[in-house]
This record gives structure tokens, sequence and C-alpha cells, in this order.
């Protein structure tokens, strides 16, 4: 079996695949909501049939016996008596997640209970409940064997940072998801990792579990059951190319010495190693949040100091960019509370979330002016407009840091980046974001993946608008989305007049590589080629026949 999806971390990973089920816990005995028991009831039964119609999807897809399996789960999911219950227990004051709980355990019990073909049925009662309650929470908890025989390849449908966050190389060889584009965090947690990864898969949960699969993270193609001559020459191919490309080292320049500082993504002190190996002259994007995502308490000063001090001190006289706690939509903090809304990606996150908590943002600013030296620079996540840039630089040098910075992840910050430059010592593109609200596509949906390829043209507008802004005012102007880390669009980025790549450091060398092959001329004009273009395929297709380079290295 093949199956093909949008690789987003390069390499060949290979191994027996572990499927991943749902397995969710049990939603706290006498949980209540707040809001009108109409709206919890809206929210359980949209909940329910985007479960059964998933359920039924998977069967379409898969066929044969699984086809029947699957929609007999689907009609489960929708089953009246069930529905009845669930609404009844809402209206008793049960929040969403409790009602189903205590309706489907009723009848998984039920059912358990009359033996034979019924019986067996419960199990799947049960995986429906706890689908339905993940989907509710917004994010599926999985099951990962603590220490696997061998290395696996984990299949899921999606994988939330938390999820990802658990996972060790040592035991995880690739990723596929079914779900995500190339900016979810499937895909960014993979590159981080230095795993391969393909996402977009359709079909992907279908592989049975433990068979071998092969990975190509840059193709995209999963086989199941490869040959193993296949697994040998593709391998040695991987191997090959990555030896040709860490034989280039230093700071990162274009061939004529445009200098390019290449810099790495973090998200915890653990990932400070990677980035220093991979040579980073510094980190362009510390994700604070992620430190914390399994946190039921905000972490104290102490703790966050001697985070961001293990940063300075892996790169002394390098620059250290802290972004400021991104939480909300796809990164929610256990210890903020979040606002029920109905798109929690357009609702209060990022920035939004630290004016309404000031504690937190005290607490985290304050640690921060502990450490603060020469290197430390620190900016915020989800700014729209040249107030909000303004409140954040007030307050940051209020307590004492004085580089302040603010990301650029909507198109009103782009369009009006001149007037975001005012007020802060420097901008950062985050094309993960940027694209998902230029494009009005949610990062985290692989039926919209294609929207979410960085060589959009109207991406690389947006990015040329900021690049140049900046540029008038003698500013600097990185970008730290997914797009730094593609060798070709890192060379068009430089030559939009973006002066720094911030990147997971698994990505680094073949930047470095591909930028140390071009001249900045080349690169200004595989920009402009790529901006001429109506759409992305074309964009890359047009920049690369301007950068010769990529091709000799294997890039
Ligand atoms: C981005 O949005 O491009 C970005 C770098 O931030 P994150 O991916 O963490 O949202
Ligand atoms: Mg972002």
């Amino acid at each position: 079996m093949n199956l093909r999806g949008v690789g987003v971390s390069p390499g060949i990973g290979h191994g027996p695949s572990y499927v991943l089920t749902v397995s969710v816990p049990e939603p706290p005995e006498g949980a209540t909501y707040t809001g009108e028991a109409e709206q919890e009831k809206e929210r359980a039964m949209t909940a329910l049939t985007r479960v059964a119609g998933e359920l039924e999807a998977r069967g379409n897809q898969a066929g044969g016996e699984a086809e029947e399996i699957l929609k007999a789960q689907a009609l489960m999911a929708e089953d009246p008596g069930l529905v009845v219950k669930v609404r009844t227990l809402i209206d008793r004051g049960l929040a969403a997640p409790r009602a189903v709980f205590e309706a489907f355990t009723k009848y998984r019990d039920v059912l358990a209970g009359s033996g034979g073909y019924l019986g067996e049925r419960a199990a799947d009662l049960g995986d429906i409940r706890d689908r339905v309650i993940a989907l509710l929470y917004g994010q599926a908890i999985p099951a990962l064997p603590s220490r696997p025989a061998e290395p696996y390849v984990l299949v899921a449908r999606d994988l939330a940072p938390a999820d990802t966050a658990l996972l060790s190389r040592e035991h995880v060889v690739a990723f596929v998801t079914e779900e995500g584009g190339p900016t979810s965090h499937t895909a960014i947690m993979a590159r981080a990792m230095g795993v391969p990864a393909v996402v977009a898969c359709p079909g992907a949960t279908g592989i049975p579990p433990g068979v071998q699969v092969m990975v190509d993270g840059t193709s995209g193609d999963v086989r199941v059951e490869p040959a193993e001559s296949d697994v040998a020459d593709a391998v040695g191919a991987a191997t090959a190319r990555q030896a040709v490309l860490a034989s280039w080292t230093g700071p990162g320049a274009t061939a004529d010495g445009h200098p390019v500082p290449l810099l790495a993504n973090v998200g915890s002190p653990a990932d400070l190693d990677a980035a220093v190996a991979a040579g980073a002259e510094g980190v362009g994007l510390y994700r604070t949040e992620f430190l914390f995502l399994d946190r039921a308490e905000p972490p104290s000063a102490e703790e966050q100091r001697q985070a961001y001090d293990a940063a300075l001190e892996a790169f002394p006289g390098g620059k250290v960019v802290v972004r400021t706690l991104d939480a909300g939509a796809d990164k929610p903090l256990a210890f903020l509370p979040a606002p029920t809304e109905p798109n929690p990606a357009l609702g209060e996150r990022g920035l939004r979330t630290f004016r309404k908590f000031p504690e937190v943002m005290d607490a985290q600013l304050g640690a921060l002016a502990e450490v603060a030296g020469a290197g430390l620079q620190v900016m915020a996540p989800m700014v729209a407009t040249a107030e909000e840039a303004a409140w954040f630089a007030r307050e940051c040098r209020e307590k004492g840091l004085a580089d302040v910075g603010v990301m650029i992840e909507v198109p009103a910050a782009a369009l009006r980046a001149r007037d975001l430059l005012a007020r802060v010592n420097f901008v950062s593109i985050g094309t993960n974001d940027l694209s998902q609200y230029a494009f009005g596509a949610d990062r985290q949906l692989g039926a919209v993946s294609t929207l979410h390829d960085p060589w959009q043209p109207a991406l690389l507008d947006l990015v040329a608008m900021a690049a140049q802004a900046a540029a008038r005012v003698g500013k600097p102007c990185g970008v730290c989305g997914e797009a730094a880390a593609d060798p070709a669009l890192a060379c068009v980025l430089a030559g939009l007049g973006v002066t720094s790549l911030s990147m997971a450091p698994s990505a680094l060398a073949a930047v470095r590589a591909g930028l140390a092959a071009h001249t900045l001329e080349q690169c200004r004009t595989a920009a402009g080629a790529a901006r001429a273009q109506p759409s992305a395929a074309d964009a890359r297709a047009a920049a690369r026949v301007h950068l010769p380079g990529l091709g000799r290295l294997g890039l």
C-alpha cells in the first residue's frame, strides 16, 4: 500500500507502525458549565455529528469490512436514545463532556453485560465517547508506549502540541498524520525533533498496526511494507545528501557575503543542544508556551528565569529572541482558562490573552528582566495594531527590557508594519499564522493545507511589505515561521529583504548550504520572479530557475 501526503520534515524514517488511538481522561464528576443550556447542548450535538461524519468518511475511504464497522459506529454516535440522554443531563446542569461521558458509559455497560455480538460493540461505544469528549476538549490525548520494543512510525489522525511534546526521538522514527498542514504543530514538532514527517495524508490511520512503514518526509510518500532493498536505497541517498550539506559551516551568508543570521526555533531547554550542534547563531524564536503546556499552575518566576538563562548561556554573544506566552487556539494552556469561543484562532489568544491576565504577564516579563543582558530580545505574538505594539513595548520597557519586538502574524500588522516599527525595535514574521489569517484557512486542518503553501504569492507580498517597511527605518525584520526552513524559500526571503531566518535546528544545514550557493542578486531575482507568478506552484518553479545551486546540492 502506498499513500501520499505533504512532506513537512525531510529525511527517511522507517519502522513498525504505531497507530494512535484516542484515549481521554474522564471529565470530572459533577462538572458544570457556564452560559446557556441550549448553547451547551448545541456544543454536544455538533461534536456528536462531527464524530459520526468522520467515522463515516473514514469508512468510505477504507472500504470493505472496515467500511461497515465504521458506518455502524457512525450510526451509534447519533443514536436518538443517547442524544436524548445527553440533552437531559445537560438540562440537569452537567457540562457537555461529562454528559456525554455519563450517557455513553451507561449504554456501554449495558451492552457489555449482554455479551456476544452486542457485548463486542461496547468497545465501539467507548471509542466514540472518547472521540466526542476529545473533540469537546479541543484535543486528543494519546496513549503512547513509554518503552517501545523498537522505534516506531507514529501514525495518528492529528497530534496536538501536548501530545508531541512528550515524544522522544529515540522512540519515534517518523510521523504520519491524516490531518495537519505544513504549519501545523505536528509539522513544527517533527522538524524540531529532526524526525521525518508527512501530514495531510488521507488513509493514514487505516495503516494496520505493527506493519513496516517507510516515510519520505521530503516527497510525502508513505510506503507500507516496502521491499528491504528500497529502504536501503532511500536511506543511502538521504545519508549521502546529509553529508554534503554538513560540509557547509559558519554563519549564514549568501555567496557574496551578505549576512543572513541563521537562528533556531526552540521550545524547551532540551532543544538548545541541538540548536548549538547545528551551528545556530542564536535563538530566533523561543516558544515559551511550550515550556508550560502540561501545567495546571502558572510556572514560577524562578523556573522561568532558569529556562531563559539556559538559552542565553547556550549562545554567549549571540541573540536570543524570547516570545511571550502565545496561549490559546492551537496552543491551549491549562493554567489560563480558555474562553468558550466559536473560533478560538480569531479570539482571545496570543497578546490578547496576555492582556487579560496581567499577573501572568508580570511574572514572565519580570523573569525576563532578571536575565536581561546584551543578547536578550523579547517579542509578542499576535499583534494586530500599533496600539498593541505600543502597549507591549511600554510594559516591557517599564520592567527594564529594552530590546522589544512584535511578531507579524496577521495581515493588518504586515500592511501597517511601518506603524508597528515606530513603536518597537524589530519585527519577526510568523508565516504560519500569517498564512492562516491571510487565506482564512485553519492551520490545523489537512483539507486546507494547500492554502498554507508558504510559496503563495500573496504571502510573499505581505512578507515583502514588512521587510521593506523595516529596511526603510533600518530595523531588523526576521522570519521565524516554517517558511524559513525551506532552502529555496529561504533564498527568496533573503531576496525580499528579510534580515534573519529562524527555523528548527534540523533545517539549518540545508538552508545554510542553499544560501551560500547563491549571491544576493540571485536571491533578489528569484524573489521577483516568484512574486510575479499567480500561484504557489508557479512561484516555486520560477524561483528555482534563478537558484541553480539548489539542484547541485540535491535540495
Ligand atoms: C508563526 O505563526 O509563524 C509562528 C512562528 O508562531 P507559531 O507557529 O508558534 O504560532
Ligand atoms: Mg504564530
